[in-house]
């Protein structure tokens, strides 16, 4: 289940972004109203034959000296070795061969990961060729020329960084202990939390058997059963602008969600929820994991009765697109409800791998239909033939309809509510497909 990830890494203005889109195209946001992540082309979810991948921009802002260049470079380098399965290392033959991309590929080399030396901009195979071999002296493989903005030479280049996939269908058979990545901003207490869930019981493995990522994972005994907690706090940094701090706790995220069945959203109470709390939030929502927002240094603030309310109030607003989450007020210093953890992570696992039988589900909806009328354009009126669960993690549901257009997302979110309303599914989003069937 869990997508291999691609990171590319290259100097400003290389072509990264064209690559993006190219690869990308209008997959890039699949949900409309999960604030800033649509905004933001730090990653993308890439699908190339039978491949699916998730593709991260380690690029950031602009710096705008030479010397700073490089001290960017090491770090996207860095980053992309901590998280990537395979890197692509992205020059420019025009700019040709600079000092930054030789000392970059050194590192590369270093860390044994999967690079993939891609030489952009080469619109013309005639005409740059001999300009290409130039790159061999980087010493990190054959230099792959494609042309970014004329999508050419994109399926060479792709062959090569699927090549180097892991294997992944064996390792996920086996392992079925429930993966939690703990995910939030820099400084919300992702780490103290991990340290007092895992208490005692703390056995820190990295190296998981058939990854090929840096990941340090710890898995934790609790009432008998194993958890395997996702670290995504590493690679700290200091006097980091702001911006920067933002991409990499990103970048972090998305490679930890791709993995885990259940996230804990670490909120930090001391400074309430924000928007980039949302970014982070609409990466687990998109890809349909079980879900848990935890409000974290609850010892710290000052309450009274109306203080968790406000709280609710203003996550649920921010937070809108993922209301069936369940909130918690913790404290990872004072341990402070951490019992109830394991058992919400249990519950919330439990429905994002829940089936619902097809009889009901359909009782559900012919109900509900009979109770608000589906929308009509034109005087064409939306009928609901049919309702099916084919798929869990997340639940999703397929809908045979007599003409997709007239199912507007207000509608499916009224059909939502009411199998919600039977079934719960606390914690996990629900996908649903609209399917006409003539
Ligand atoms: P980034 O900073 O690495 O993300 O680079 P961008 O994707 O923003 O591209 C920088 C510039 O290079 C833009 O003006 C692009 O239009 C241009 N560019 C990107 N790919 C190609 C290409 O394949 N051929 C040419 N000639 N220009 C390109
Ligand atoms: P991370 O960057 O998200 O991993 O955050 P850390 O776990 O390193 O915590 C950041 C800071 O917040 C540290 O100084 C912690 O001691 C503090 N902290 C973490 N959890 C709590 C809490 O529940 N209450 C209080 N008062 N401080 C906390």
């Amino acid at each position: 289940m869990s997508k291999p990830v691609v990171a590319v890494v290259g100097r400003p203005n290389v072509g990264k972004s064209t690559l993006f889109n190219a690869l990308a195209g209008e997959r890039i946001s699949i949900v409309k109203d999960t604030p800033g992540v649509t905004r933001d082309r730090i990653y993308a979810d890439v699908e190339w034959l039978n491949h699916s991948f998730t593709m991260v921009d380690t690029g950031g802002i602009e710096p705008d000296s030479k010397d700073v260049i490089l001290a960017q470079m090491r770090e996207q380098a860095e980053i992309a070795i901590a998280t990537a399965d395979v890197i692509i290392f992205m020059t420019d033959v025009h700019q040709g061969l600079v000092d930054a991309d030789a000392k970059v590929a050194d590192m590369l080399r270093r860390s044994h990961k999967p690079v993939i030396l891609v030489v952009n901009k080469v619109d013309s195979f005639q005409k740059y060729m001999a300009d290409v071999y130039e790159f061999y002296n980087l010493g990190i493989g054959d230099p792959m020329p494609i042309s970014a903005a004329s999508r050419l030479g994109l399926g060479d280049m792709l062959e090569e960084v699927v090549k180097h996939f892991p294997d992944t269908s064996k390792e996920e058979e086996e392992d079925t202990r429930p993966k939690v990545a703990i995910i939030g901003k820099p400084n919300v207490g992702k780490s103290s939390l991990v340290n007092k869930l895992a208490g005692e019981s703390r056995v820190i493995v990295s190296d998981i058997a058939g990854t090929t990522r840096d990941a340090i994972d710890t898995v934790v005994k609790y009432n008998g059963k194993e958890y395997i907690f996702i670290d995504t706090a590493g690679l700290r940094r200091k006097n980091k602008i702001k911006e920067e701090i933002e991409r990499y706790s990103i970048i972090r995220a998305v490679t930890a969600v791709e993995r885990a069945d259940v996230v804990i959203l670490v909120i930090d109470a001391t400074e309430g929820v924000t928007e980039q709390d949302a970014k982070i939030a609409g990466i687990a929502h998109e890809r349909g994991k079980g879900i848990i927002i935890a409000v974290n240094k609850w010892d710290a603030i000052e309450k009274d009765d109306k203080t968790i309310y406000k709280h609710t109030n203003k996550i649920r607003e921010i937070l809108s697109f993922m209301s069936y989450a369940e909130i918690m007020f913790i404290s990872a210093k004072t341990g402070q409800r951490l019992s109830k953890m394991y058992e919400m992570i249990d519950m919330v696992l439990e429905n994002n791998a829940m089936r619902v039988a097809t009889g009901v589900l359909n009782e559900i909806m012919t109900e509900a239909v009979a109770m608000q009328q589906p929308p009509s354009d034109k005087g064409k009126r939306l009928r609901l033939y049919y309702i099916t669960q084919v798929a869990v993690k997340p639940p999703t549901f397929v809908i045979f309809v007599n003409d997709k257009e007239l199912m507007h997302f207000s509608y499916t979110r009224y059909l939502e509510n009411r199998i919600r309303d039977t079934f719960g599914f606390k914690g996990t989003a629900l996908k649903f497909i609209i399917r006409e069937r003539k």
